[in-house]
């Protein structure tokens, strides 16, 4: 497999300068069910120099009792919080605390167990990843079909298996090394996240039947943010070329005000991009920005879909107010839309806006091509588990008041 193999240079190979800002992330993520920035990922600031100080500053931040809330410091011993055995992920300041909290934990324990494992071997696939997995055009298309679609999978998930990293990150993680079978799954979950959005993308050329063999396609993913555009590298959406092998081009430009600098951040193309292959480039600015400044001007083509992943605007009044701009332009200039969703009781929130927005909806439901990586809210655990993009909705222009039934 293309994995690098190459040895590290130190904990400087996994980090990076280009770290998005800590404090407005943990807050995000403590008001919403964003998820939480992988935390190794900001070493660069905090000095860290071993492997055993980056997954121990990784675990800190889970460091809190879960029921009282209180953080190691205000304890006479920060020794005395409690991991949970059983999933790993959550702490407890006393036994007391534990026990009034299990009536709840025992619900969730089992999944966080999963995300406790998977945010360790996230470090390993961020540090070592180029999977060139792919999808051949399915017609069926689910998880369970990608996986046995990719060429010589034992031999890649093997590799990574055995590698040197899966070494380090055990004799430093802090935690006992999960069994081979669980290793596995937790390296799926993640092959998944990652590569959910490109196919997600690919799943909503397909909806509207956009051919990316009779032209260039551009695809605009309108309120990128950092879970899109951190460390996002340029052939980060090749899946799309897997999909659509021979293509005229697609280009996919990241806009957002979240969007973080890094390797593609890079002016949008003005003209046909390269036939075969898949351009990202990104713009930093609200949607309805760029629409006037870039495309009004055509500085940047014209989208033939507009996506956006968990857009959130049906979270509160100011997301809604950012977002109204964009809704409307994207309903009236009649773009083909797809937006995805943490869960189903967010679908049908933003269903109801897009409704009263006199959206044409042309479809919503479940995502066959969700992440299988569970997510948790990160200051409260004990909450049902999301999935990036889990649902999804799709609409064109105006409403013709035809009554739509989502599956
Ligand atoms: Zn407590
Ligand atoms: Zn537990």
């Amino acid at each position: 497999m293309a994995m690098n193999n190459s040895p590290p240079t130190g904990v400087s190979s996994t980090s990076t300068s280009l770290g998005p800002n800590m404090d407005s992330l943990g807050f995000q993520a403590m008001d919403s069910n964003i998820p939480v920035m992988p935390d190794y990922l900001t070493f660069t600031d905090f000095g860290i120099r071993t492997y055993f100080d980056m997954f121990k500053k990784m675990e800190d931040t889970f460091k809190f009792c879960v029921e009282c809330k209180k953080l190691p410091d205000a304890l006479p011993d920060s020794k005395n919080l409690r991991r949970c055995k059983r999933c790993q992920n959550v702490y407890y300041c006393s036994p007391e605390c534990q026990r009034a909290n299990w009536p709840v934990h025992k619900k969730f324990c089992k999944k966080l167990k999963l995300v406790a494992l998977d945010r360790l071997v996230e470090w390993l696939i961020f540090t070592g990843r180029k999977f060139g997995f792919a999808l051949h055009a399915p017609e069926d298309w689910c998880w369970e079909d990608w996986f046995a679609m990719q060429e010589h999978l034992d031999e890649k998930l093997g590799a990574v298996l055995t590698g040197r990293y899966m070494t380090i990150l055990w004799a430093n993680a802090g935690k006992p090394k999960p069994e081979e079978g669980e290793l596995l799954e937790s390296i799926k979950r993640l092959i998944s996240d990652f590569q959910s959005r490109p196919i997600t993308i690919g799943l909503g050329l397909h909806a509207f039947s956009i051919d990316p063999y009779a032209k260039p396609i551009t695809v605009h993913v309108a309120g990128a943010s950092h879970i899109e555009t951190f460390n996002t590298r340029v052939i980060d959406y090749d899946e799309l070329t897997q999909i659509f092998p021979g293509h005229q081009g697609i280009e996919v430009v990241m806009v957002g005000v979240d969007v973080v600098d890094g390797s593609i951040m890079r002016p949008p193309l003005t003209a046909f991009g390269p036939r075969g292959r898949v351009y990202l480039s990104s713009y930093k600015g609200l949607y309805h920005d760029f629409w006037e400044s870039q495309v009004e001007t055509q500085q940047a083509a014209r989208p033939d879909l507009v996506v956006g992943f968990h857009p959130g605007f049906h979270a509160c009044q100011d997301l809604m107010e950012g977002w109204l701009p964009t809704l409307l332009l994207l309903r009236d200039y009649k773009i083909p839309t797809l937006f995805t969703m943490y869960n189903e009781q967010e679908l049908k929130s933003s269903l109801k806006i897009l409704m009263e927005l006199e959206t044409n909806i042309t479809g919503c439901g479940a995502n066959p091509f969700a992440s299988l990586k569970p997510e948790q809210v990160y200051s409260c655990p004990n909450k049902p588990l999301v999935y990036c993009s889990s649902h999804y909705i799709m609409f064109h222009g105006l409403s013709t008041n035809e009554a739509l039934h989502c599956s």
